[in-house]
């Protein structure tokens, strides 16, 4: 059977990281060996949920080729040298919605040429509602899309991550890569989302972002910047 991609992906604070820290367990208590990949903005080299599970995780750059690094280590580790211990089950990317095109292209190379299946947990927009690159790639390329869910004050699905500031209210400007603490963000659907922009915009009287919110044009920004700027970042490796 073919290996395949996941996209398990979710607003903030829905248990991405929780997720993976189980499937890697799993995976670990049958024998079998993972990776664990998070991006090196991040700033942290280990994979923390917030209930209290950590694994320690291989952080990478934009140029970091994921299919090469797998390729290598499974040559340096042949299973038959060192039991089924040494046999990699699976590779797991945490904040995947910082990954470029290529390195989602790559991670699809492991499925495919590898034959190891790839377990990428991420958030699929950012706090203006952009999608990031690398969850835009996800969506278009993964075998299997899973949503985890989580939910708004009202109750609907929060499918979205307002940015708040410090007394609650929601932010719609600022530096896009923020990283900082989860409370800078809550998950929200998607109209609770668009309210709070509105909200923030009257907060803001910047001509520009009232422009922006309102009419929906973009930010003034090229779209690898946005990307990498987009972050909801917080303490992301807790998302
Ligand atoms: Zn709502």
């Amino acid at each position: 059977m073919p290996a395949k991609v996941f996209f398990y992906y979710s607003a903030m604070n829905a248990g991405k990281s929780s997720n993976l820290l189980q499937a890697n367990y799993n995976y670990n208590e049958r024998d079998l060996r993972t990776l664990l990949f998070i991006p090196k903005l991040i700033g942290k080299d280990q994979i923390v949920s917030r209930i209290g599970l950590a694994a320690k995780a291989i952080q990478f750059e934009p140029d970091f080729d994921f299919v090469d690094y797998v390729k290598t280590f499974i040559e340096a580790t042949p299973a038959e040298e060192s039991g089924s211990q040494g046999k990699l089950g699976c590779v797991l990317v945490d904040e995947a919605q910082f990954l470029n095109q290529r390195q989602v292209i790559s991670l699809t190379r492991v499925a495919d040429e590898l034959q190891i299946p790839v377990l990428c947990y991420g958030l699929r927009s950012d706090f203006l509602g952009e999608p990031f690159e690398g969850s835009k790639y996800l969506l278009t390329l993964a075998d299997e899309l899973r949503e985890i869910k989580t939910i708004c004050s009202c109750g609907r699905k929060a499918s979205m991550n307002q940015r708040i500031r410090e007394d609650g209210r929601p932010v719609a400007r600022g530096e896009q890569v923020e990283v900082g603490g989860n409370d800078r963000y809550v998950g929200k659907c998607r109209k609770h989302f668009y309210e709070g922009l509105g909200e923030a915009s009257l907060d803001e009287p910047d001509e520009s972002k009232k422009r922006r919110v309102s009419d929906g044009t973009p930010p003034k920004k090229d779209a690898n910047n946005a990307n990498m700027d987009a972050l909801l970042g917080s303490s992301p490796t807790q998302a």
